[in-house]
């Protein structure tokens, strides 16, 4: 039984009663973006009634309001990811933003020739490029965690990995095509031990798990606020704030300046620094609105009932002959990963989608970690707290027909 009614959850997400292909959407693509409660359509809409303005709060009374909003949701953002001051708290466009931001700040400034980035095999595309393309800049290596048949990472291997010149440590809290939970705050812990920094990508984490920076030790931490019940085009990058007041700028413009003359800048202290330009403000304060709705129902009691429903979810499809899970290791999150001998992961999508039935099917960019598992592509159904067991059966029932040949899809 869920710790909150389930179904007045689902009457908050309106998208949930949108009908496709003539039946009622079921959405299990929540790993690729979650739907929106209504509480944060109507608080952008609101924005843009009653506050909309530039936010330069002293200008007039709606510069205020703006203002007021803008960093109202730092706050929300801030006691989310229980970070000691708002000032560690960064507006950015989403996760890959806040990534390709500290590579090309941070870690611009400070990667040399011979240093050594480490990653793992789990990584997001979004975690893997910017540190290529950083290490192919500065004649740096980047070295590469494995995981084991699980595919959950190998501390024992990655402690073999760690060396005086490992400068930065960047992995994924949850793998965004397996599920797995990564053990984030000991792959922390051993990569301060030789003084390197730690990014952990939350991207898919945090609307599953409890975040704390503070306990993870984390020198940034990045999510994207589409993956957790608010809108596009927003996310944060957490960072230690020293740690960012030490980092010069990666765009220059309006809103990051303290003083400009044409020979010389100064710049703000964080966050300001790092928000050059007019930033994503109505979509800032619909991200505040979504994690008040995620405290309202609360972040364990999400975390709670995710894990029945996935162990639900992952029994049913284990009984299904011919079907392969991949990624198995014992702590994972709302994510199943699975190839069906005999058909094309597109055709599983495909039929799934005939059904009503949103789920990815494609190799989830996150290509080296699929062939690690021999795959090029898996069928991704995802779950969050507003899914059910009938969400679960549709499913079932659905690669059930397709597996066993029944006409209708053909
Ligand atoms: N990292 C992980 C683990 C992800 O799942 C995603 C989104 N699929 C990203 C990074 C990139 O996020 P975004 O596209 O919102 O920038």
């Amino acid at each position: 039984r869920a710790p909150f009614d389930i179904n007045l959850v689902r009457r908050d997400f309106p998208i949930l009663q949108e009908k496709v292909e003539g039946r009622q959407l079921v959405w299990l693509d929540n790993a690729a973006t979650t739907q929106k409660p209504q509480s944060v359509i109507d608080r952008v809409s609101y924005f843009y009634a009653h506050e909309n303005s530039n936010i330069h709060r002293a200008a007039h009374t709606l510069a205020a309001r703006a203002t007021d909003a803008y960093e109202g949701a730092r706050e929300k953002v801030r006691a989310f990811l229980n970070a000691a001051s708002v000032n560690e708290i960064v507006f950015v466009r989403g996760t890959t933003e806040a990534i390709n931001l500290v590579a090309q700040s941070w870690g611009r400034q400070h990667i040399r020739k011979d240093d050594e980035i480490i990653i793992s095999w789990l990584e997001h595309h979004a975690n893997i490029v910017p540190w290529q393309q950083l290490c192919a800049e500065k004649g740096a290596k980047l070295k590469l965690i494995p995981v084991d048949d699980d595919g959950q990472i190998i501390l024992e291997e990655y402690a073999k990995l760690l060396t005086p010149r490992t400068r930065l440590v960047s992995v994924t809290q949850v793998s965004n095509a397996l599920g797995t939970i990564t053990p984030a705050k000991k792959i922390a812990e051993m990569a301060h031990s030789v003084g390197a920094k730690v990014l952990i990508d939350g991207a898919q984490s945090v609307s599953h798990l409890r975040a704390d920076v503070q306990d993870l030790d984390a020198d940034w931490f990045v999510f994207s606020g589409h993956k957790v019940f608010g809108p596009t085009g927003i996310g944060v990058l957490y960072g230690k704030e020293a740690l960012l007041n030490e980092t010069q700028p990666w765009q220059g413009g309006g809103n990051m300046i303290k003083d400009v003359t044409f020979e010389h800048t100064e710049y703000h202290a964080a966050p300001g620094r790092f928000e050059a330009g007019t930033g994503n403000i109505a979509d800032a304060v619909g991200l505040g609105a979504a994690i008040d709705y995620v405290n309202k129902i609360g972040i364990d009691n999400i975390n709670w009932y995710e894990h029945q429903l996935l162990g639900y979810a992952t029994n049913l499809l284990k009984q299904i002959p011919g079907l392969h899970l991949i990624g198995t290791a014992a702590d994972k999150a709302s994510v199943l990963s699975f190839v069906l001998d005999g058909f094309k992961t597109e055709q599983v999508g495909a039929a799934l989608s005939r059904a009503g039935i949103a789920v990815r099917s494609g190799h989830h960019c996150a290509q080296p970690i699929l062939r690690r598992f021999g795959q090029e592509s898996t069928v991704r159904p995802s779950l969050a707290f507003y899914n059910n067991c009938a969400d679960v059966d549709a499913l079932v029932t659905t690669v059930s027909r397709l597996k066993s040949g029944k006409r209708e899809f053909y």
